[in-house]
């Protein structure tokens, strides 16, 4: 799968993709991060991305020249499996069963706000798709797009060392986990500063454990969640 970034700050990605299974999946030729400066897409020498707001108001708004041109130029051809997606406080919300479905694409194109948004012409003839990671306001899209980006790849089949770890995981309703929060986990050493681990999860009794595990994360989601529980 590809994913492409659209940003004027594209520095902002040095670090969010060079670490632990996003990498690992990059190295391993199961996914593309490719990162595009909005500014290449500017005609005039001071690559101008922001104007004033029609109407008047606070701040700037991303033009929408240069994103339509950047999109334009990077598929010259839109094809159903390629997604323009604009990252935006009012857009749907974000979870896992979105990112489910982005693993359905080949290629996702991110689009990062900045100022105030991004001309709604965008969102209206550009993006097939604007979404918002959670009910607060980030300074810009680049933080929210790198959210999707490690959300989704790590969904995509062999991303994950062992296949079926996601199906575990909290909101998958995929697996056991039926949309729940995930159940809690411990390690060694079986006792720590006088707390003892459950001592179901010592007996080897594979069918027990499933259920306590079971137990453990509805009980987790009705305490921190229980609007997960409808
Ligand atoms: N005036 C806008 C906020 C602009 S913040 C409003 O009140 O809705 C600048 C940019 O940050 C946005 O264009 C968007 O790309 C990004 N952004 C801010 N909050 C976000 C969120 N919760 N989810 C996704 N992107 C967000």
């Amino acid at each position: 799968m590809i994913f492409h970034v659209l940003t004027i700050f594209p520095e902002f990605f040095e670090g969010p993709f060079a670490h632990g299974v996003v990498k690992r999946g990059k190295d391993a030729g199961l996914l593309d991060i490719r990162i595009h400066n909005l500014r290449e897409w500017t005609s005039d020498r001071h690559k101008t991305v922001d104007d004033r707001p029609f109407g008047g108001g606070e701040g700037m708004v991303l033009k929408p020249e240069p994103l339509f041109a950047a999109v334009e130029s990077i598929w010259p051809e839109r094809q159903p499996e390629r997604k323009v997606v604009l990252l935006s406080a009012s857009g749907r919300s974000f979870d896992q069963a979105v990112a489910n479905s982005y693993t359905r694409e080949a290629e996702l194109l991110l689009i990062c706000g900045r100022y105030e948004g991004v001309d709604e012409r965008v969102a209206e003839h550009l993006a097939d798709d604007e979404i918002s990671i959670g009910n607060y306001v980030l300074s810009g899209g680049e933080l929210a797009a790198a959210v999707v980006i490690d959300t989704v790849a790590r969904l995509i089949p062999g991303v994950l060392g062992n296949e079926t770890s996601a199906a575990f995981d909290s909101f998958q309703d995929t697996g056991h986990g039926e949309g729940l929060l995930d159940c809690p986990h411990w390690t060694r050493p079986a006792e720590f500063r006088g707390w003892k681990v459950p001592e179901v999860l010592l007996n080897g009794n594979h069918e027990e454990i499933r259920r306590f595990r079971k137990k453990l994360a509805r009980e987790k989601t009705a305490r921190w969640r229980p609007d997960l529980l409808v």
